[in-house]
């Protein structure tokens, strides 16, 4: 018999989005009639942008000609595109061969794990995207559940209202490998100049290396805040950036991304991090979708830009109106919190004395609203509910109306 990898063995099973989809349900079969809306999911809702849209179909009618047809593209990912994302995304901060084209953020954070040592001792923001944490299950890198909501091999960064959701980064070890996304999901919270600076400190004083998760960059509006890493002074020598089309311009379904990493970048024995990932690049993966690519070169030209920033507006608009909905006399006079300052997509809501279950459970029960429990994404989300602004217009307005008559 074959064995094995015993790392699957110390996965906690796929507990969240299953456990939501399941109480929902359930609701729905006892309550047939019942217009259940969704405000959990982190999945986008609205059409495609035109231009964007535009540009991959005619490219994939294209493919059908022989003066159109392309198989496998350049190493990295579409020379343009690369030197696209630099340009508008990064200048003067990366250069387009430090740009790797993928299918993806979720992937990249998957694939990434393989560049480091299985003993390799992790970082991570509590609460977080699960995949940091699963992912270093998988290859061994951390233990298994010890049943207290820890693991060997991760130091838990709690990030709560008592410190801003930003963490207390003397917790994090030397030598680390610290994974932090901001505008973060699931807190919406985005971190501010100062903040990033203190992190890149933190990181070159302790040898660490920050995988720096940016995919909501395209929400934060607050002019002041950084919106990559790299314009943080010193990131050069300790941060990695991955990046997505995703929530940008609605490209969860049609799959691209990108990571940045610079050439500055090492491991402890002085060799390049850059030239180990485009091995990797090159080794474990073949290239994204070359339709995809040219979505995304369409996304970041001049039309495109202006598309993607009234996509996101739509987004932050429902968010504005789910605010004003939850800061309502019925939920302030019952103390609860809103979390939210206009940078993600997401309110972060805390809810006093509650379990996120029990929450959960009343509001998907009293308004026939989804939402997703905090407590899913870590310990330190306990007795927060995370609200999604992706949704269409309409039910964002007819959810806001239901949470307006809900009485505590
Ligand atoms: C949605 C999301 C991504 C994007 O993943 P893709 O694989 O590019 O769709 C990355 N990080 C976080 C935290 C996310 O919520």
């Amino acid at each position: 018999m074959v064995s094995r990898n015993m790392g699957f063995a110390n996965l906690t099973a796929g507990y969240l989005f299953p456990e939501v989809a399941k109480r929902r349900r359930i609701y729905q079969e006892q309550h047939p009639d019942a217009k259940i809306i969704s405000l959990g999911i982190g999945n986008t809702t609205e059409p495609l942008p035109p231009h964007i849209a535009k540009a991959m179909s005619d490219y994939a009618a294209a493919l059908g000609t022989e003066a159109g047809y392309s198989g496998y593209g350049d190493e990295q990912g579409l020379t343009s595109l690369r030197e696209r994302i630099a340009a508008v995304l990064y200048p003067g901060m990366a250069s387009a061969d430090e740009v790797f084209i993928s299918d993806g953020a979720k992937c990249d954070i998957a694939r990434i794990q393989t560049l480091f040592g299985s003993d390799v001792e992790l970082a991570v923001q509590d609460p977080a995207y699960p995949v940091y944490v699963d992912g270093s299950v998988i290859v061994g890198a951390v233990g298994k559940d010890d049943g207290n909501g820890g693991r060997a091999g991760v130091t838990y960064l709690p990030c709560t209202a008592e410190n801003g959701f930003f963490p207390d980064l003397s917790k994090i070890k030397e030598n680390s490998l610290i994974y932090f996304c901001s505008p973060n999901n699931p807190t919406g919270v985005a971190s501010s100049r100062d903040q990033l600076n203190a992190l890149v400190d933190c990181a070159l004083k302790k040898g660490c290396i920050i995988i720096f998760d940016a995919a909501y960059y395209a929400f934060i509006r607050d002019p002041a805040l950084p919106k990559t890493i790299f314009e943080i002074d010193g990131a050069r020598k300790c941060a990695i950036e991955i990046n997505s089309f995703s929530k940008l311009a609605g490209f969860t379904g049609v799959r691209l991304g990108w990571s940045v990493v610079p050439s500055e970048l090492k491991f402890a024995d002085g060799s390049s991090v850059r030239q180990d990932w485009n091995r990797v690049m090159t080794t474990l993966f073949n290239g994204a979708s070359n339709i995809a690519q040219r979505g995304g070169l369409a996304t970041l030209d001049e039309e495109g830009i202006k598309e993607t920033k009234a996509l996101v507006d739509y987004y932050l608009g429902n968010a504005a109106l789910m605010k004003k909905a939850l800061s309502g006399s019925n939920f302030a006079s019952a103390g609860v919190k809103v979390y939210y300052t206009g940078d993600s997509p997401y309110l972060w809501v805390f809810f006093p004395g509650c379990k996120s279950w029990n929450i959960f459970d009343r509001i998907l029960e009293e308004c026939n609203i989804v939402t997703t429990p905090g407590s899913g994404f870590g310990p330190a989300g306990e007795g927060y509910l995370r609200f999604s602004s992706f949704g269409h217009r309409k039910d964002v307005e007819e959810a806001c109306r239901r949470l307006a008559d809900l009485r505590f």
